[in-house]
């Protein structure tokens, strides 16, 4: 079974500014820059937030129904 992991479409050097769901390659996330050069440490957590939220917005039921779900 697949499982959502957050996937980097697009760098900046090595600082990840724009991100995916594995599962929903339509939805994107872009880390907003607060200082005048991006943080690394700061787009991660960004990206990961956003994607923490997506998962329990869209797939919490996804990971947590794992035990059968009879209605299919
Ligand atoms: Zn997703």
């Amino acid at each position: 079974m697949k499982k959502p992991y957050l996937r980097v479409t697009k760098w900046l050097a090595d600082i990840p500014v724009e991100a995916c769901c594995a599962m929903c390659p339509n939805h994107l996330f872009r880390a907003v820059s607060h200082q005048h050069r991006p943080q690394k440490g700061d787009f991660q957590e960004q990206l990961q937030k956003a994607f923490d939220q997506h998962l329990k917005e869209v797939h919490s039921n996804t990971t947590d129904s794992l035990n059968g779900n009879s209605m299919s």
